[in-house]
């Protein structure tokens, strides 16, 4: 992901080396080449201009600097930008102060919710957490058997409906909600200290999806909301997660399929447009295949 931005990119700083001063010109030049591999990275519109007007402005107010080169400081300015609209700092879960701490995963059917309802609950298992999974997607059929495959793999217990499917606790109701609820209720008698609730997902935002997890949110008080997104989606990136963002106010967001050839933009359109931090990328489907997301690091790996 993001290889053919980074070398636009760099390719583009290349031009300004060994240039004592900008112009305004260089400036525009540069500004231009930025917005075009922004754009052919399938960032949205509207993102790349906001970008592109912001480092404009502060390279027209560059002064001169000892220690920078005026390519080094349009670097480091792009630099801080793209750190920024990632979500800054590393943004790390954040722990109930009485547990539960209560995850809830929303996003479209296929972005990969119930697969990182595995890696997660892994991950924090490492972390010497006690992991309870939900099972609140009981729109597709096969949901709740593929979230107890994902359990097993982890070696985490799942809270599931359907009596009759094996599991370790069982519900006699296909209520989301109620499912939900009870899931809560059983992490905090058997002593988890984290729940992580999967919902359901559609192929397209429709309402009554977003009303069922808005409810979800409503009687769980989730710790976090993980808005979950396939990086492969593109420009449709954008008005799914405004749709999500005003739906359940998701508190993070998770790209997965970085593994992918995707080229990157919907990371840094989705962030933007909600001003919500990037906080998990999955890249493929094993369990570990998963990893905090620190934007420091991307932004350098976007520069390099
Ligand atoms: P859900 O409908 O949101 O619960 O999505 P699933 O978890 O069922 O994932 C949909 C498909 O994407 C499955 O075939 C997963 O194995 C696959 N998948 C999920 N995450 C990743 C990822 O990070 N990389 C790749 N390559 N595939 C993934």
């Amino acid at each position: 992901m993001f290889n053919s931005l980074s070398d636009r990119l760099t390719a583009t700083f290349k031009n300004l080396r060994g240039k004592g001063r900008l112009s305004e010109a260089d400036i525009d030049a540069t500004v231009r080449e930025i917005r075009r591999a922004l754009l052919d990275a399938d960032v949205a519109v509207s993102v790349v201009r906001a970008f592109t007007a912001s480092v404009k402005e502060r390279a027209l107010g560059l002064e001169v600097s000892q220690a920078l080169n005026p390519g080094q400081q349009i670097v480091k300015i792009v630099n801080e930008e793209l750190v920024g609209i990632l979500g800054g700092e590393t943004r790390r879960i954040r722990l109930a102060k009485n547990p539960p701490t209560v995850i809830m995963l929303a996003g479209l059917q296929g972005a990969g919710k119930t697969t990182l309802a595995g890696k997660l609950a892994t991950w924090l298992k490492g972390q010497g957490h006690s992991p309870l999974l939900v099972a609140c997607d009981l729109q597709r059929p096969n949901a709740v058997r593929q979230l107890q495959v994902n359990g097993e793999r982890a070696g985490v217990p799942v809270f599931a409906p359907h009596p009759g499917v094996s599991s370790e606790f069982e519900s006699a109701t296909g209520d989301p909600v109620a499912v939900a609820r009870q899931g809560v209720a059983e992490a905090r008698t058997r002593l988890h200290d984290v729940v992580i609730v999967d919902t359901a997902g559609r192929l397209g935002v429709d309402a009554e999806l977003m009303q069922q997890a808005a409810d979800i949110r409503a009687a769980i008080d989730p710790d976090e909301v993980l808005f979950v997104i396939d990086a492969m989606i593109g420009q449709d990136a954008v008005t799914t997660a405004l749709a999500f963002s005003e739906g359940v106010d998701f508190t993070g967001v998770v790209l997965t399929k970085l593994d992918g050839d995707a080229r990157g933009g919907a990371a840094l359109s989705v962030a933007s447009v909600t001003g919500k931090p990037v906080m998990f990328a999955s890249t493929g489907e094993g369990l570990k295949d998963f990893e905090l997301f620190h934007p420091d690091r991307m932004a350098s790996r976007i520069l390099d």
